[in-house]
């Protein structure tokens, strides 16, 4: 595609970006698209799936009381045909196509030449864009890739305005108030029913929810307030550029000091603050507004005025917020949405309140979601529709074993789920019975069952439940609640804290693991492919202050205890683990002197995430103690699939046989150089794979403190020669949908059937 096109493509799509609704949109694609091809007609047709057509929406050439009216059934008419083969009909004569329909309503027989391009969205078909010309001839090849690349754009705006109104698709997007469920993907289960409250980034417009204003003349006040405070800063700015800048290059700030005198933006705002809206809501509104007027403009240098606006915006917002001291309360049953909810931002919040959590981003095995988990709050990720900012307060209910959202539900679907929820706690008090039994399987085998911490919480319930030590403690979970790195002194408290309530029994530290979806909020680490990037090991190596400031904490705090293990995230290569070893000498000796006692040298393990690893098992066993999988970040780079993308969601499954056969390799290999070797990924607290894993030949499962009672009842319940066969099975099939519901089927046959989720779907 050519320079210009490119050009234009950008152009148009920032146009229907800054439009009020999928009308206008839609309106403006077409117009735009027949000046920039050149063309005699453009006309958009959207897919009706209740009345099975596609309906003209929009269209620059046809005759305009045809838009709205003509319609054309599955399979009927050329656009019919498009959607149906789910590509590009490039016709020079189109009514000598067999399947050529005409409605004289359109005017459209003297057009001769027709392409039609399919519109679509995660393999679905939304719509058809149709060219039409009255020449006979056909469309080139660079005008196709030309409208391929534009209804890819326009895909994901016609995905939203569907989310976003149920019945009217020209309906503007005011605050939902029908029933309506959207999809995302399960990340920790559980049912809740409550109320949504938005979780927003500061200073970012766009983010900021329709809320209604409680106390209109308040929220005056605060504009007030902030607009003053704005004002000063900017005067301030100006004298301080006073001699380092001209005073046209200073031209912005008095630019600024105009928009913000009383008559106009400032105006504007407060009309949109009396007919209800709170202050920040009404600055998103004439911001958004004013930007979409300054974004279509052909002028170049008008055009680059929207950055200005959006940063003197994000001025008043980020005052506003400042100011904002009602920050919505939290009550018990809260609904948390976002579009990203980091695990730093998560543990902030008074936990106990959150009913449940729901993200647009993400997907099901990211951090927030392992830590939401082992919270036991139900949460469902990457519901990309979800229109955010028009969810504040509303009702909702959150199926988080299906992935579902549904808001405004009608009362006989609350009620149903009210049962479900009630059947939960049944089986949350029979699963009771199994805190103080031990894993052994019918024909003797025993089990030993681990927990993942990282919070206190993790510990009080791992205890609880019986675990018989900690597989994995993720250390960054206490830095990420910090807003700095914590010192030696600090850590150690910390350690000691997770060591002593294990006394005895091994608590297996694990080093910092920061990068790609783990944050601190303090140190953010802003990589292109941050998931290949730097992080674990590979981070902290690069530290060495950090990293032995760690290690000399968990030592000291191992003092008179000795059930410290250290294990090594992101490990690769020998030499990093060579580099270690040097450093875990050094530290030790270090504190046998300090402290005038003698130091244990802890066992060191390293996890088994990078692929790379499950090749040199031979020469890593030369020097660690243990092996424990990261089947977390395993699946990831085995599959190439981001473990937080929810685009590739359905892609990621540990039970894919790619994952299943290395792992069974893996244990072989293991037992061969004599290591232990153990389990801390998501894999192992799922019942249906925790079996598998035990039938390779994992004796060691760690996993979230929610999933331990399951899994240990799955254990006392199928014998180890069952689960071999199992797995011998399901080794031999090449599908991971196939492979689940084939052990599924084993649980539900063998008087397990309440663990496997399918068994509580409700179908709406
Ligand atoms: C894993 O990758 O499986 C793992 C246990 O580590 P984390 O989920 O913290 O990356
Ligand atoms: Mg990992």
């Amino acid at each position: 595609m050519s320079n210009m096109q490119l050009d234009t493509l950008r152009r148009i799509v920032q146009k229907i970006n800054a439009s009020n609704d999928l009308s206008e949109s839609l309106d403006i694609m077409v117009k735009q698209v027949s000046e920039a091809m050149d063309v005699d007609v453009c006309s958009i047709y959207l897919l009706d799936e209740r009345n099975q057509c596609y309906l003209l929406m929009a269209s620059k050439g046809l005759n305009v009381e045809s838009v709205g009216h003509v319609s054309l059934q599955f399979g009927e008419g050329l656009v019919g045909l498009v959607g149906q083969r789910e590509e590009i009909v490039n016709l020079e004569r189109a009514s000598e196509h067999e399947q050529y329909a005409y409605f004289p309503e359109t005017g459209e027989e003297i057009y001769n030449s027709f392409m039609g391009v399919p519109v679509m969205y995660r393999r679905k078909v939304m719509g058809v864009l149709v060219v039409q010309n009255k020449e006979r001839q056909d469309f080139s090849e660079a005008a196709e890739s030309f409208l391929v690349t534009l209804c890819a754009q326009l895909s994901g705006v016609i995905a939203h305005a569907h989310a976003v109104s149920s019945a009217d698709l020209f309906r503007k997007v005011t605050n939902i108030s029908n029933y309506k469920i959207f999809q995302g993907a399960a990340g920790s289960g559980g049912i809740a029913l409550g109320r949504a409250i938005v979780l927003y980034p500061p200073s970012d417009i766009s983010a900021v929810p329709e809320r209604e204003a409680e106390d209109i003349s308040e929220q005056l006040g605060l504009l007030d307030q902030a607009v003053i405070a704005v004002r000063e800063d900017i005067k301030r700015l100006d004298e301080k550029m006073k001699d380092s800048l001209m005073s046209d290059e200073r031209a912005l700030f008095s630019i600024f000091l105009r928009m913000l005198d009383d008559y106009a933006l400032p105006q504007e705002i407060k009309e949109e603050i009396r007919t209800g809206h709170w202050a920040q809501g009404a600055v998103r509104i004439v911001l958004e507004r004013h930007i979409a007027h300054f974004a279509q403009m052909e002028d170049d240098y008008l055009r680059e005025r929207v950055s200005d606006l959006k940063d003197l915006g994000r001025r008043i917002l980020a005052s506003l917020q400042e100011a904002d001291a009602s920050h919505k309360e939290l009550s018990s049953d809260s609904i948390l949405i976002g579009d990203e909810i980091s695990t730093a931002a998560l543990v902030e919040l008074p936990l106990d309140k959150i009913a449940a959590i729901v993200t647009t981003e993400g997907a099901a095995n990211s951090h927030m979601v392992i830590v939401a988990r082992a919270l036991g709050i139900p949460t469902v990720v990457g519901v990309t529709e979800l229109p955010i900012n028009t969810l504040d307060d509303v009702e909702m209910i959150v199926d988080a074993y299906q992935g579902k959202v549904t808001i405004n539900p009608p009362r006989r679907l609350r009620q149903r789920y009210k049962e479900i929820q009630k059947e939960e706690e049944q089986i949350a008090k029979d699963l009771k019975q199994y805190e103080t039994k031990d894993a052994i399987t019918p024909d003797g085998i025993a089990m030993q069952l681990l927990v993942n911490t990282g919070l206190m919480i993790d510990v009080v319930r791992g205890v609880q439940r019986g675990a018989k030590g900690v597989g994995l403690y993720r250390s960054e979970i206490p830095f990420m609640l910090r807003d700095r790195f914590p010192g030696e002194e600090e850590q150690r408290v910390i350690y000691r804290q997770q060591l002593s309530h294990f006394a005895g029994k091994p608590v297996t530290m694990r080093t910092l693991d920061i990068g790609a979806d783990k944050e601190l909020p303090y140190f953010s680490i802003k990589e292109a492919n941050s998931a290949l990037g730097w992080r674990g090991l590979r981070f902290t190596l690069d530290h060495p202050e950090i990293f032995s400031s760690q290690i000399r904490a968990m030592l000291k705090a191992n003092i008179g205890l000795n059930n410290l293990h250290i294990l090594l995230p992101m490990v690769t290569s020998i030499s990093e683990v060579e580099e270690v070893l040097y450093l875990l000498e050094r530290d030790c000796k270090a504190i046998q002197e300090e402290e005038q006692v003698n130091i244990t040298k802890p066992k060191l393990g390293i996890m088994v995430e990078v692929p790379s690893v499950l090749f040199q098992i031979r020469e890593f066993s030369g020097l660690v103690d243990f092996f424990s999988v990261g089947s977390n970040d395993l699946t990831q780079y085995l599959l190439a699939v981001d473990r937080n993308n929810p685009h590739v969601s359905g892609v990621y499954s540990h039970f894919h046989p790619a994952v299943l056969r290395a792992l069974n390799r893996l244990v072989q290999d293991c037992h061969q150089y004599n290591k232990p070797i153990s389990i801390c990924g998501e894999m192992a607290g799922d019942p249906l794979s925790a079996i598998l894993l035990m039938a390779m030949g994992f004796n060691t499962l760690s996993m979230s403190s929610s999933n331990i009672l399951r899994v240990r009842k799955a254990i006392c319940h199928i014998p180890m020669q069952d689960a071999q066969a199992l797995l011998a099975h399901v080794l031999t099939l090449d599908n991971p949908l196939m492979i689940k519901s084939w052990v599924e089927n084993y649980f539900k046959t063998n008087g397990l059937s309440d663990m496997v989720i399918t068994n509580r779907l409700i179908t709406s």
